[in-house]
């Protein structure tokens, strides 16, 4: 198996499960993938990782090509090697942190000069430097050089940014190349205009890609928003393509989306809740330092098979979290990735089994009883 394939294996109502193959190992769909920004998921080993279920990693390009510079880790052997996980990585394309983190940025028809936010030095990136950095990097799925404005925006600036990426789509076709087993995604933009999402579908779709995104979501419209977005705009893209939604998000909205058809998922969400003590439970959201918590010797989820919730207790959680001890966002980031992949795996199984809807219903029944009562 040296190519990069994927195999829908089975659709309820328009929820997908499939498999994406690629040489460095499968990706089961509905798929979350924890964010690596730099070269780590912050608190937690590769190993953990992968034994929460991920499949696949998110790797942030604007980060890395500030620090330690894509040239580096192309020299120490590529990004699998450098942060030792040997499974598929996605990288983004650098361009939505370009606009929501650095500075003193001008965007032009070539790309989109910049101010790093470590130490104000200027750098430049374009389709073709995207993808080079892509390519240095080792990414197995590569994310098309994008651009996308902040929501609410207005139409004629929506439209224009959306032909901008369209451009930008052809010329990170074209510099991608030809790299059998690697990937390249096109991202569908369009902010909440119908008509501007099926214009890009239909650009995108004329390049042709490995997979496609749906981006310029989760940037502030809301998810009511989203979802009426959702609702059309995944079945604008190929049907036998992977699908993924960019930046997505809490619990709710990841099976909102897999419901409306889509594959895959990636935010830093969990990982960065972990380590301000906000903890995402089948009952809902618990912050681990209320007082509440300060006595009580019971699991934050007695269901939960993490190591958090196996062995310690909240009072546990709790003081770590206060005397702030490191064990205090390894423990809780472990149990949030173990809580998302389990919702993952519960997608997929009830998918397969055509009962997603039913899953649905317990998931959301679930959340609404909240958190246990205190002792
Ligand atoms: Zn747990």
């Amino acid at each position: 198996m040296s190519s990069f394939s994927f195999d829908l294996q089975a659709t309820d109502g328009r929820a997908r499960t499939g498999v994406i193959s690629t040489p460095r190992g499968e990706i089961r769909t509905p798929a979350f993938m924890p964010v690596g920004t730099a070269a780590t998921v912050k608190a937690m080993m590769p190993d953990s990782v992968r034994a929460t279920g991920a499949d696949v990693l998110l790797g942030n390009t604007y980060h890395l090509m500030l620090r330690p510079t894509a040239e580096r880790i192309d020299r120490l052997g590529g990004l699998h090697r450098f942060m030792n996980w040997d499974r598929p990585i996605l990288t983004d394309s650098g361009g939505f942190q370009v606009m929501s983190l650095a500075g003193l940025r001008k965007l032009t028809e070539e790309g989109v000069t910049f101010k790093s936010h470590i130490d104000g030095s200027k750098h430049a990136l374009t389709p073709e430097r995207s993808m080079e950095i892509q390519r240095l990097l080792g990414s197995d799925i590569v994310m098309c050089f994008d651009e996308c404005p902040a929501l609410p925006a207005d139409r004629d600036r929506i439209a224009e940014s959306m032909r901008l990426s369209m451009r930008w789509a052809r010329r990170s076709r074209d510099a991608f190349g030809d790299r059998p087993g690697h990937a390249l995604f096109g991202i569908q933009q369009g902010g909440l205009e119908q008509d501007l999402r099926e214009e890009s579908a239909e650009a995108l779709k004329e390049i042709g890609f490995e997979g496609y995104a749906v981006g310029g979501l989760a940037v502030g419209e809301g998810q009511e928003a989203m979802f009426s977005c959702l609702d059309y705009a995944p079945e604008q893209l190929p049907g036998d393509k992977p699908r993924y939604l960019m930046g997505v998000g809490k619990p709710d909205d990841i099976v909102g989306a897999v419901a409306r058809g889509i594959d895959m998922m990636d935010c830093v969400l969990p990982s960065r809740s972990g380590r301000t003590g906000q903890v995402f439970t089948r009952r809902g959201v618990v912050n681990i330092k209320n007082a509440r918590h300060s006595d009580d010797p019971r699991p934050l989820d007695e269901y939960c098979t993490c190591p958090a919730c196996s062995n310690y207790s909240r009072a546990y959680l709790h003081h770590v979290f206060r005397a702030q001890e490191m064990i205090s966002g390894m423990l809780l980031t472990w149990h949030n990735l173990h809580y998302y992949q389990e919702i993952m795996q519960g997608m997929r199984d009830a998918i397969a089994a055509d009962t997603f809807d039913t899953w649905q219903k317990v998931f959301h029944a679930t959340r609404a009883q909240g958190d246990i009562d205190p002792l």
